[in-house]
């Protein structure tokens, strides 16, 4: 689905599970961004610290080539996730990653609908689309996304198939690169 602007959704997430706390007077305590192409090893982040020039940072921000191609409940649960992080800092100003008071939340949250989930971890598969490699088995002509060229990979269901489960030379993983 195309991206989707995150401000209203975070005011309606503030509304629904943060008791507007969030957004004092409708101005939210935290900017909320899409990422560019490169955030990839994580859906999402909060963060708050002071940029070079003095000026404070306190933002939201979400891994566009991973949530892109996911459906919306993936961004909500993401941009959830990444908002506890904020009123565990911001509202409670308790320093913890993913202790008692975020866990309490989140569960607190995923109890009360059904639109989507709050999770601890939130890594998604990269999709083909934002990776730089494509490994393609030449047996099986299957293919995965990497970051990374990678030596010596074979592909597993082919080894198992053809092989009894050992490694094998003829189903080494072909590299190419995209042109992301
Ligand atoms: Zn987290
Ligand atoms: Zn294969």
């Amino acid at each position: 689905m195309p991206l989707e602007p995150l401000l209203p959704l975070f005011h309606r997430l503030d509304r629904e599970h943060f008791d507007g706390v969030l957004a004092p007077g409708g101005r939210p305590l935290v900017d909320v961004r899409w990422s560019d192409g490169r955030l990839t090893r994580t859906a999402g982040l909060y963060r708050r610290g002071r940029l070079a020039d003095g000026r404070d940072l306190c933002e939201i921000v979400l891994s566009r080539p991973l949530l892109e191609p996911l459906p919306r409940q993936a961004t909500l649960g993401t941009l959830c996730h990444e908002m506890i992080h904020a009123w565990v800092d911001r509202i409670l100003g308790v320093q913890e990653v993913h202790g008692p008071h975020f866990r309490a939340r989140m569960e607190r949250i995923n109890r009360s609908q059904q639109g989507f989930e709050v999770s601890l971890r939130h890594r998604y598969p990269l999709p083909l689309s934002a990776s730089r490699w494509i490994a393609r088995c030449p047996r099986c002509d299957s293919r995965a996304a990497y970051q990374r060229r990678r030596q010596g990979l074979a592909c597993r269901p082919c080894c198992e198939r053809f092989h009894g489960g050992r490694w094998d030379p003829s189903c080494l993983l072909v590299f190419e690169r995209t042109s992301a």
